[in-house]
């Protein structure tokens, strides 16, 4: 037995989409009538693919046989009965409204699927989750844009933050910052994609010009003890994906990973599978790299904490998720 496999776990770096299973992909590929190369299925990790703009590329095309809100509410469900499976008593997942249009979906029917999924999980097996709504910045400024006033217009039960994911290199912070004023302004919880693929600069001008609470990896800012100091000072939250880093080769090991000198040094850190499938990741896994890096149960145990008191759900299911930890 594994020694993580009893505390509780929390995960707030999930994307739903990249959830899927080879074994869910087939079964939706087939009853949406999608064909599908053998060659996107991998033997080192469930789906093929060689660096990060073919992962992106690969991506793309397995999650487009997600066609329907049924397919939507049965990725949820398997991916949060996995999740109970090793104690986690919460997850805070990123979807994407633009690829369900894309496929014929209206923003309420995903997010109705999702949310059905949600209820059923939570009655099922005792987890808890919530939803973020995920701008892509290759796509451009405007469509971060549509994405995020949609969003405001329409709140939804499910959904409590907003994020931006994508193509961290080639479209900066600046572009975005009408988007995450209007979000600030109206005071919605913000995390931001950061300090995977670029350095401190970037890191900084994402905390200066987007106003988030939490970054998405942020791992980066280890290169800038400065930086490090201004993160704790700020109480900005890490969502940390060692296994996804190492899958992408940011990091050729856990050893010469971040994650552990960040914590070191006071960072609030989380740990999180990003994209499971793709990366062999899972939210027990992530909490094992941490145990074989040296944490105690107790010390793992704050990092669920930090995850349930940095999401973005209502305070009393937060409290209640944290009574559980004590
Ligand atoms: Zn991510």
């Amino acid at each position: 037995m594994n020694s993580t496999e009893q505390i509780f776990k929390s995960e707030i770096h999930v994307h739903l989409e990249a959830t899927i299973t080879p074994d869910l992909c087939r079964k939706f590929a087939k009853r949406n009538n999608v064909n599908l190369s053998e060659d996107l299925f991998g033997t080192k990790y469930a789906y093929e693919w060689d660096d990060f703009y073919d992962f992106i590329k690969k991506y793309d095309l397995i999650t487009s046989v997600i066609h329907t809100p049924e397919d939507y509410r049965e990725l949820t469900y398997q991916y949060l009965k996995d999740c109970a499976a090793s104690d986690t008593i919460y997850v805070e997942a990123m979807v994407s409204s633009t690829h369900a249009k894309k496929k014929g979906m209206t923003y309420h029917s995903f997010l109705d699927g999702v949310h059905e999924a949600s209820l059923q999980a939570e009655k099922d097996f005792g987890i808890v989750s919530r939803f973020i709504m995920n701008g892509i910045r290759h796509l451009g400024p405007e469509s971060v844009q549509d994405t995020a006033y949609e969003v405001l217009k329409n709140p939804h039960p499910c959904l409590v933050g907003f994020g931006l994911a994508g193509d961290e290199l080639h479209f900066p912070p600046n572009l975005f910052v009408k988007t995450f004023d209007m979000l600030k302004e109206a005071n919605f919880p913000i995390t931001v994609h950061a300090g995977e693929w670029d350095g401190p600069e970037n890191i900084r001008n994402a905390i200066k010009l987007l106003h988030p609470t939490r970054l998405g990896h942020g791992v980066r800012s280890i290169e800038d003890a400065n930086l490090v100091q201004e993160i704790i000072e700020q109480e900005i939250i890490l969502e940390t994906c060692p296994t996804s880093n190492i899958a992408t080769k940011i990091y050729d090991s856990y050893e010469n990973h971040p994650v552990k000198k960040l914590y070191d040094a006071g960072v609030k850190i989380t740990v999180n599978s990003d994209d499971p499938p793709f990366f062999n990741a899972t939210i027990q896994g992530e909490y094992d790299v941490m145990s074989k890096l040296g944490l105690s149960n107790d010390e793992l145990r704050s990092l669920t904490f930090n995850s349930i008191q940095s999401s973005f759900c209502e305070d009393q299911i937060k409290e209640k998720l944290l009574i559980k930890l004590s």
